[in-house]
């Protein structure tokens, strides 16, 4: 039998060896421009079970995915979140386990997550004040999250990055403290562009800047724009010679940026999205129920790649199905 795997590649040629699974909507922070009035649930969500997830991610490992990034809502609120990692980990073929995570429980659970097989961390840090923090995500945690990072850095993840939405008249006078807080440290910190979702309309309009601004900075101040590898993703990286850490500058609004998507979505609830901003979910979960379901379930994700397209409509103002993104992980 050939135990090659099968490449998912669209009709645009592009190739997705990346998939990122959410497993929780449900978040503790209230960001601004992502849940400003906190985590809301009528009835009581089911989230897709470890068994489920088991056969989720074996398929998609036989469909030729090796990167899987645990996101949500905040991943690391699950109970059997550690036990999640470790049956990803330990599926064939699945070479890199990674999280993104607002940081809340880096500094009590790094080591253990590290143990059960995760490797790659980004860790949610809009802002290096602490006031400035407090606002954004409504809780008072920046030291504590900043100490789970020294953790990380400290047990030898892989990569450990900082994600930084951003906001206009908030962080866009931030890069410097940044660049300080990299300087000594193996760090990537990546600017993300604010993108408009179907809740935050008002604020994607007072807050939205083009990351131009940030690259702009960096060009005049000696940073180096590296060279792209291919499959490598949409972020942009750039590097210093007098600076440990790297910056990478996410700019979803640029011409071209979905030329290099490499990656595909679940839903916490088992629905497979092949945008963040598409307008379509494909369930997969009535193929999650048994072992046997395995290769009617490669068939489905397969055939769904042809509807992929080539770009967002972003521009247009289509943001698609999602309110925002604790609904799909960003
Ligand atoms: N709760 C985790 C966290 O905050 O890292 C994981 C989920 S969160 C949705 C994933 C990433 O998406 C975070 O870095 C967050 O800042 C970013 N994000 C959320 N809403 C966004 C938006 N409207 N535009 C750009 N990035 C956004
Ligand atoms: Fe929660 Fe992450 Fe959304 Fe902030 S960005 S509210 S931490 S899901």
């Amino acid at each position: 039998m050939n135990k090659e795997p099968i490449k998912l590649v669209d009709n645009f040629d592009r190739t997705f060896p990346y998939l990122r699974l959410s497993v929780t909507d449900v978040c503790n922070f209230r960001c601004e421009y992502c849940l400003p009035d906190g985590y809301q649930c009528a009835e009581k969500p089911k989230f897709l079970t470890l068994m489920e997830i088991k056969r989720l991610v074996t398929a998609f490992a036989e469909l030729g995915v090796w990167k899987i990034r645990l996101t949500g809502g905040e991943p690391s609120l699950r109970r059997d979140f550690t036990e999640i990692i470790d049956l990803i980990a330990k599926t064939d073929g699945i070479k890199n386990t990674a999280l993104t995570t607002n940081g809340y429980r880096l500094k009590t659970d790094a080591q253990k997550w590290f143990d059960a097989g995760m490797r790659n961390i980004n860790v949610s840090i809009d802002s290096l004040n602490k006031e400035v923090f407090h606002k954004i995500t409504g809780h008072n945690k920046l030291e504590t999250v900043l100490e789970g990072v020294e953790k990380s850095l400290q047990i030898g993840y892989d990569s450990v990055k900082i994600n930084v939405v951003l906001l206009k008249d908030i962080n866009d006078n931030a890069l410097t403290d940044y660049i300080n807080y990299i300087k000594d440290r193996p760090i990537t910190v990546r600017f993300i562009e604010l993108m408009q979702t179907g809740d935050n309309l008002y604020y994607f309009k007072r807050r939205h800047l083009s990351a131009d601004i940030i690259r702009t900075k960096l060009l005049a101040q000696g940073w180096i724009e590296n060279i792209r590898s291919h499959g490598a993703g949409p972020a942009i990286n750039y590097t210093h010679p007098d600076i440990m850490g790297s910056i990478g500058l996410i700019a979803p609004y640029s011409k071209d940026f979905c030329q290099n998507c490499n990656r595909l979505r679940l839903t916490a609830v088992g629905d497979l999205r092949l945008c963040l901003f598409g307008d379509f979910g494909v369930p997969l979960r009535d193929l999650l129920q048994n072992d046997d379901q395995k290769e009617a379930l490669k068939r489905r994700i397969m055939k769904q790649l042809d509807y992929k397209k080539s770009s967002h409509f972003l521009i247009e103002g289509e943001t698609g199905l999602i309110p925002n993104l604790s609904a799909t992980g960003g």
